[in-house]
Formats: structure tokens, sequence, C-alpha cells
């Protein structure tokens, strides 16, 4: 697929901040995503540019991480069905530990974000930030009608007042007793 990121993309060299507590270094990036990052119905697709607008600090254990990300997500409205697009903002803060640092020593393996190869990969911590704050049930917007229960039409493009004729309630009556039959059934 062409525009899909490599994943070194998201990888920082941080030789060039050193170790020195209160040293830093702005990295501002603009990249592709390597792979799609987000839930199963909402999510930055393959390709789709990321922001970075990051401060790199040394801290005694590890390189800190903060700054502004963004980006756009695609997502399927659990509405109407429609896919949609919205900007999203990660606002991360996280500590990268050195690996000889009582952090990592202290820590579990899988507890950590770590310096590795004097490098950091942020690939993992968007991931984790961007399940964190997208929507498991998204909506295309918060006042989306949804789909006609009879027909199936997007309500926001049927016609004003969009109904169907009502049953005769005789014709009712036994389909709720069929429904109902039907349930009791299959119990
Ligand atoms: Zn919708
Ligand atoms: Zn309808």
């Amino acid at each position: 697929m062409t525009g899909v990121g490599n994943r070194d993309d998201l990888v920082i060299d941080t030789r060039s901040l050193g170790r020195r507590p209160g040293s830093m270094l702005p990295y501002r990036a603009t990249v592709s995503a390597p792979s799609r990052i987000g839930l199963e119905m909402i999510a930055i697709e393959p390709g789709t540019p990321i922001d970075l607008d990051l401060r790199l600090e040394a801290v005694s254990e590890g390189v800190l991480v903060s700054g502004t990300v963004r980006s756009t997500v695609t997502g399927e409205c659990i509405r109407c069905l429609d896919t949609f697009t919205d900007e999203l903002v990660i606002e991360p803060q996280e500590l990268f530990a050195y690996p000889d640092s009582l952090t990592v020593e202290t820590s579990e393996e899988d507890e950590v974000r770590r310096v590795e190869r004097d490098r950091i990969d942020l690939e993992p911590m968007l991931i984790d930030a961007a399940a964190a704050v997208l929507p498991f049930q998204p909506v295309c917007s918060p006042d989306c009608l949804g789909l006609c229960s009879v027909c199936g039409i997007r309500l926001a493009i049927a016609e004003p007042g969009h109904s169907h004729e009502t049953i005769d309630p005789r014709w009712a009556a036994l389909a709720e007793k069929a429904t109902s039959e039907g349930t009791d059934s299959e119990r």
C-alpha cells in the first residue's frame, strides 16, 4: 500500500538530548501512520498524517515525553452506519525509562516504557493513548437520528416526519401473539 508510514518514523533518537537532567529538545514532525491506531469502530487509518509537536526532557530516570499529537480518525457511526471523520488530539505525558534506571529495575517488563538503544518508540504510546480517548460506540454527531426501524433509511436524509402506515390493530395483535409465542418456544 502506498502512503503507509514506516514504523521507524515514530522512533526518536534521543542521543542529541543527552542525559543531563533538565536538558530539553523540541520534536516536531508529521509522519504517516504506519498501522491502524485506535479501536475496532474508530481509528487513525494507515497512511493518515500524524502531527507530532512534542517536547523531550531528560530526567534522572529517563526521557519525559509531553506535548500534543494531532491526527484524523475515521469511524463508523453505530446509529446510522455512515463513515465519518473527526480530529483526534492526544496530549501525552510519559516517561521512557533508561535501561539502567531504578524504574526499570523495579518494574515488570510491560509496566514501563523504555529507552532502547538510545531510542524511544512512540507507536505503543499512541496506541494506548488513542484507545483511552476514543469511544467504543462512536456516533457521527451527538444528535444523529440513526436509521428508521421499519425500512432502514437514514433518518437524516429521509423526508421530514418519515413514518410508515401503522398496521391494522387486529393484525398487530396477531403479530404480537406470534412474536411472544416464538420467544417462549426458544426458551
Ligand atoms: Zn450517524
Ligand atoms: Zn422508514
